[in-house]
C-alpha cells in the first residue's frame, strides 16, 4: 500500500492534507486485500457488499496471527507471562478504539457486534427497570406510559430489543415516519417527542437508503426532554471520521466486521457515568468484585459488561484495522466514497426501470445504493450479477418496516468501500442495465 503520496498542502497550514484517494491509491490499497483478487464464475470479483460485512487486510491477519502465535491466553486473570501480554494487547486495542472514535477506553464495551451491543443497553434498562441496580440505576427505570423513540428506517437490530423493552415495562414505542424515499429530518422527529419520551434511538447512517441523520438537531431534541440518545453507528464509524463526545450521544454500537476487522467483536460506546451506573445484562465470570451465594458486586465498567471469555485476538485485530483506517485517513474514505455513490447514481438514473431509494442525488448520502428494478425480483438481480462476478446484496436488507413503507418487498444493495475501483461501479451499472431485458421486462 502506498497512501501517503502524492499530497497535496494542507491551506490551513497544518498537517500535510492527503490527496484525494484515486483510482491508483485504491489499486494499491487493493494488493492489501487478498479476496478482492478471487474471481468468481470466471470473472473478477466485484465485491459490493461492504455495508454487510468488509473483506480484511493482510495486516489485519497478520496481527491476529501474530497474536495467536506469540501472545495468546485469557486475560484479566492469569499470573502468567503470556496472560500479562494478552492483557495489555486486549487493552492496548481498548485504547486504540476509544481514540478513534473519540471516546475514553473506560467507555468503551467489547460486545460479540452491534447486534449485542444494541441488545446490551436495552436489556439493562429493562433489568433497571425492574429493580435491578441499585438507587444508581433509576435514572434508566421506566414506567408503563414512558415512550422510546425509533425510526421507521431502522435495522431490525436496532429495533427488536426496544420492541422488547417496551413490552417488558409498559413504556410505549413510537417511531419517526420517513417520507416516500424512505428518509426523514429533525421536524418530522420532533413531532414524535415528548415530554414522555426517555429514550431515542436512530441509525447514524441507514444502511438502506444510505440517509445520513441529522444527529446534532436530534440529540439537541432529545436531550431537551432529558432522552437518552442511542446511535447505531455501524455503517457510520467505518466510513466517516466521528467524534462520539462531539455528537453528545448517550450509547453508541458498531461491529468489527463492517470495519475491515472480525466477525465476533463489536463495540458499545457509553458515556462512563452512564456505564457505571446501567445494571449489567449478562452476568457470570471476570465482571463481579466480591461473590457470595447469595449475590454478586459488580466491577465498574467496562468489565461489569464483559462477563465470560473475551475476544481477546479479535480486540487485537480490530484496533489493526482502525490503524489500517486512520493510515487512509477516513475523510478520504469519506469523500471517495460520496464519489462512488454519486457515480452509482447517476448511471442507475439512466437505466428505465431501475427505482432508487434514499436521498435523490446532491443530498448527503453515504456510499450506498438500494434500488428497486421493475418487474424482476432482487433475488434473480443478484444471482444475475453473481454471474458475471459482482457481489451485491439482496433482500429487505433486515428492514422490513422501511420496505413495507417504500412499497417494496426487497431491493438490490450495492455497497462501495475505501477498495472499490470505479471500473468496479462502471461494470456494475452496465451490468444492471441489462437485468430487465435479460428477463423480457425490457
Ligand atoms: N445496524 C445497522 C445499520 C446495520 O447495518 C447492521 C448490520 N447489517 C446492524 C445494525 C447489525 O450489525 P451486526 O449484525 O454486526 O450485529
Amino acid at each position: 500500500m502506498s497512501l501517503t503520496a502524492p499530497s497535496t498542502d494542507d491551506p490551513r497550514g497544518g498537517k500535510p492534507a492527503l490527496a484525494p484517494l484515486d483510482d491508483e491509491h485504491v489499486r494499491g490499497i487493493r494488493e492489501d486485500f487478498p479476496a478482492l483478487a478471487e474471481t468468481v464464475n470466471g470473472e473478477p470479483l466485484s465485491y459490493l457488499d461492504s455495508a454487510a460485512t468488509t473483506q480484511r487486510p493482510r495486516q489485519v491477519l497478520d496481527a491476529e496471527r501474530d497474536f495467536l502465535l506469540h501472545s495468546n491466553a485469557a486475560v484479566h486473570r492469569g499470573a502468567h507471562t503470556l496472560a500479562g501480554l494478552a492483557t495489555e494487547a486486549f487493552e492496548d486495542a481498548r485504547a486504540t478504539v476509544a481514540e478513534f472514535v473519540g471516546a475514553s477506553a473506560e467507555e468503551i464495551v467489547w460486545t460479540s457486534g452491534a447486534t449485542d451491543a444494541l441488545n446490551l443497553v436495552a436489556y439493562g434498562i429493562a433489568n433497571a427497570s425492574h429493580g435491578r441496580g441499585g438507587p444508581a440505576a433509576r435514572r434508566f427505570a421506566l414506567v408503563p406510559g414512558d415512550e422510546i423513540v425509533v425510526t421507521e428506517a431502522e435495522h431490525h437490530a436496532n429495533l427488536i430489543p426496544w420492541q422488547e423493552l417496551a413490552a417488558t415495562t409498559g413504556a410505549v414505542l413510537r417511531s419517526v415516519p420517513v417520507d416516500d424515499v424512505g428518509v426523514f429530518d429533525a421536524d418530522a422527529a420532533a413531532a414524535v417527542i415528548t415530554d414522555r419520551t426517555r429514550i431515542l434511538a436512530f441509525a447514524h447512517v441507514s444502511n438502506v437508503t444510505g440517509f445520513v441523520a441529522p444527529v446534532a438537531q436530534l440529540v439537541e431534541l432529545a436531550h431537551d426532554r432529558g432522552a437518552l440518545v442511542v446511535l447505531d453507528a455501524c455503517q457510520s464509524v467505518p466510513h466517516r471520521a466521528i467524534d462520539l463526545h462531539e455528537l453528545g450521544v448517550d450509547f453508541a454500537a458498531f461491529s468489527g466486521h463492517k470495519l475491515l476487522g472480525p466477525t465476533g467483536i463489536g463495540v458499545l460506546y457509553g458515556r462512563a457515568e452512564l456505564l457505571n451506573a446501567l445494571p449489567p445484562f449478562r452476568t457470570g465470570g471476570s465482571m463481579i468484585e466480591t461473590v457470595t451465594m447469595t449475590g454478586a458486586d459488580f466491577m465498574p465498567a467496562p468489565q461489569r459488561f464483559e462477563a465470560g471469555t473475551q475476544p481477546v485476538s479479535q480486540a487485537v485485530a480490530l484496533a489493526e484495522a482502525v490503524r489500517y483506517l486512520q493510515s487512509v485517513g477516513l475523510d478520504r474514505v469519506e469523500a471517495r466514497e460520496e464519489l462512488l455513490a454519486e457515480r452509482m447514481l447517476r448511471g442507475l438514473a439512466e437505466i428505465p426501470g431501475i427505482r432508487v431509494v434514499g436521498p435523490p442525488p446532491g443530498a448527503p448520502r453515504a456510499g450506498l445504493v438500494s434500488f428497486d428494478t421493475a418487474g424482476v425480483h432482487a433475488h434473480d438481480v443478484g444471482q444475475f450479477l453473481d454471474a458475471r462476478g459482482i457481489a451485491v446484496r439482496v433482500g429487505h436488507h433486515c428492514a422490513q418496516p422501511l420496505h413495507r413503507r417504500l412499497g417494496l418487498t426487497a431491493t438490490t444493495r450495492a455497497s462501495a468501500y475505501l477498495y472499490t475501483t470505479t471500473e468496479e461501479v462502471d461494470r456494475f451499472v452496465e451490468a444492471v442495465g441489462l437485468v430487465r431485458g435479460y428477463f423480457g421486462e425490457a
